[in-house]
This record gives C-alpha cells, structure tokens and sequence, in this order.
C-alpha cells in the first residue's frame, strides 16, 4: 500500500507480538512507517509483512513525525530514549510509548523527551495479539490535550476505544489498575467454581446463575475458568493464551509498585500479585492466567 501524501512518517521501534500487526495496521491506513527491531527474526518477519526495516533505532527515527515504541519493559525504552532516540530525532518529534511500563518509568521517559525538546504520550494497550492483529485494541492514553489530539488519528488506525485518562504516566495508571481488578477477579471466579464443585453444583448451573446475578464479570461471561458454559474460553483448550500468566504476572509486579510508592492499603491486589507471581514461576507462564483453577482446585495457591 503506498502512504497518502501529508500524512505523518512513523517510526515504530519494536515488532514483537503486538508492535508488528500494529504496524502492519499503520500501512493499511495508508502511513508511512519505517521499521526497527533488535532481533533478526523480527526484521524478516517485518519485512515479508511489507514494513521497511531501517539500519538502526536512530536510522528510524531521523525524519520521523511520530515515533512508537513497543518494547518488553520500561527499562528498554529509556534506555534507547537515552543512548539514542531522543538525540537522533527532529526537535518536536511526538513520542508515543505504547508499552505495558510502570508509572513513573512513564513519567521519567516523558521527562526525558520533553528535556529533549520532543512531545511524548503514553498510550498503553489492552487487547493482546488478537487485537493488535484486528485493530481493535484498547488505548489508555496520559497525554497533554494538544498531543493527545495529534496521536488520536493513528491510535484509531491501531485501536477501537482511545480513552484520554489525563496527563503523563495516567494511561499507565489506568492499565494497571484494571489489570489489578482482572486478576482479583479471576481469582475469585476461580474460587467460586471450586468452592461449588465441592458443594455438589455443577459448572453449568453456578455460571447460568452468576452470568446474570450481581457476581457478573469478565471473568466470568469471556474469560470462564471451566470448559462448556462459555465455548471460546482458553478452558476449553487446556489453558492456552489469551493472555498469559507471565504477562499478568509483569502487569501486577507494576501494579505492586505502584500500591507501595502510594502507600495504598490494596490488600486484595497485594495477594494477587503474590498468587500470579508464583504462577508465572511455574507452568503457569505460558498458560491463559485463568487457569489459576487448576492451582486452587490442587491446594497449591
Ligand atoms: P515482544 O517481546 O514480542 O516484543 C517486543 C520487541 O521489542 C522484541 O521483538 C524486542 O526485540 C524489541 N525491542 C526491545 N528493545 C528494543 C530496541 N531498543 N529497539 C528495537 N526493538 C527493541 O513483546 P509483546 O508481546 O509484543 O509486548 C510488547 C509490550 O506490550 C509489552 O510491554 C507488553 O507488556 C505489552 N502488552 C502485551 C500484550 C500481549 O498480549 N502480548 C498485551 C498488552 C500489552
């Protein structure tokens, strides 16, 4: 697809997972996005989805409008904003980090590209590869009024719903907070269907009776922790992600963080993150994190 002229160049930094079909996302709407990944495998499959993979993170940013970064952990991207992409980028430069990072590692690479003389946002995604894939990822986006209005055009070519949460770090601060709900939730959903199991109720009835009662929740009505009421739960397919412990893992170790640079009496999410992190440390982290029944129904929570 060729870009349509007046549209803004893109860089985007990082084609794992999700970083590449959004980026595949960006050429169908007609953009003209240069590539740039560490990883070899990365560069060929980039390059067979038809991205231009530049020489160098700095190769890719120079001339850019917009540059997005989709890395594993905070800790990558202010690295690379420090040892090159903020000094090889145009002043005024939009920076727009995408990935899941904690909230003040947010706000120190916002620091660090406003000292710069670039713009930045952070617009954190909820959706997983499913999404990114189907452009229907969630963005949660901390962002100036002025910055958030020049980065809603190409989110909505990545995304569906674009929430502006406020200003820097609070798109980070939203993703965790309802990452912390979800994993309370699933555990407490996997509790119930145990608890029911040893009091004689069957799968069937318990979901029939809490999909359309006050316990309702995601955890329930998509993501059931049992197979059969809901035919598309990662239960019916022996655990396999949807999204995997390893990565609630990450997101509630972030969430840990900010609950104790807060001082916040969050005792359920504290727990949840010690639950998910022994998980992780097992099998767990890579199967869906609603098989956290299986851990709970052996006594090993
Ligand atoms: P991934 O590991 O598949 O991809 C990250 C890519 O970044 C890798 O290919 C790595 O080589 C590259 N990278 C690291 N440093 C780089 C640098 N300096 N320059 C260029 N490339 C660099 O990870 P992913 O699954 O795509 O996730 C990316 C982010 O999105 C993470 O922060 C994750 O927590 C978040 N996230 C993932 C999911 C999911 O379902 N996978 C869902 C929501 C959010």
């Amino acid at each position: 697809m060729t870009a349509t002229p007046g549209t803004p160049v893109i860089a985007f930094l990082g084609l794992g997972h999700m970083g590449l079909p959004m980026a595949v996302n960006l050429v169908q709407a007609g953009h003209e996005v240069r590539g740039f990944d560490l990883v070899p495998a990365a560069i060929l499959a980039a390059e067979a989805a038809g991205i231009p993979v530049a020489a160098s993170g700095a190769d890719a940013v120079t001339d850019a409008d917009v540059v997005i970064t989709m890395f594993p952990a905070g800790k990558h991207v202010i690295e690379a904003y420090r040892a090159e992409l903020l000094a090889a980028a145009r002043p005024g430069t939009l920076f727009i980090e995408s990935s899941t990072i904690a909230v003040d590692e947010a706000r120190t690479a916002h620091e660090l590209a406003i000292a710069a003389g670039h713009r930045n946002i952070d617009a954190p995604v909820s959706g997983g590869v499913v999404g990114a894939e189907n452009g229907t990822l969630a963005f949660m986006v901390g962002a100036s009024d002025e910055d958030f209005a020049t980065a809603l055009p190409l989110l909505k070519a990545m995304g569906k719903r674009i929430v502006h949460c406020g200003g820097p770090g609070l798109g980070q601060a939203a993703k965790v907070c309802n990452n912390m709900i979800l994993a309370v939730s699933q555990i407490a959903v996997a509790e119930a269907f145990v608890l029911g199991e040893r009091l004689g109720l069957e799968h069937q009835a318990l979901y029939d009776v809490v999909s359309q009662a006050s316990g309702q929740c995601w955890s329930i009505t998509t993501n059931c922790p049992v197979p059969g009421p809901v035919p598309t739960s990662p239960a019916n397919r022996d655990y396999l992600p949807g999204f995997a412990g390893a990565l609630m893992a990450k997101d509630l170790g972030l969430a840990l963080q900010a609950i104790e640079q807060t001082s916040t009496d969050a005792q359920m999410g504290r727990l949840a993150q010690r639950i998910y992190a022994a998980f992780a440390a097992g099998e767990g982290a890579g199967r869906d994190f609603s098989g956290i029944i299986t851990d709970i129904r052996d006594d090993r929570v």
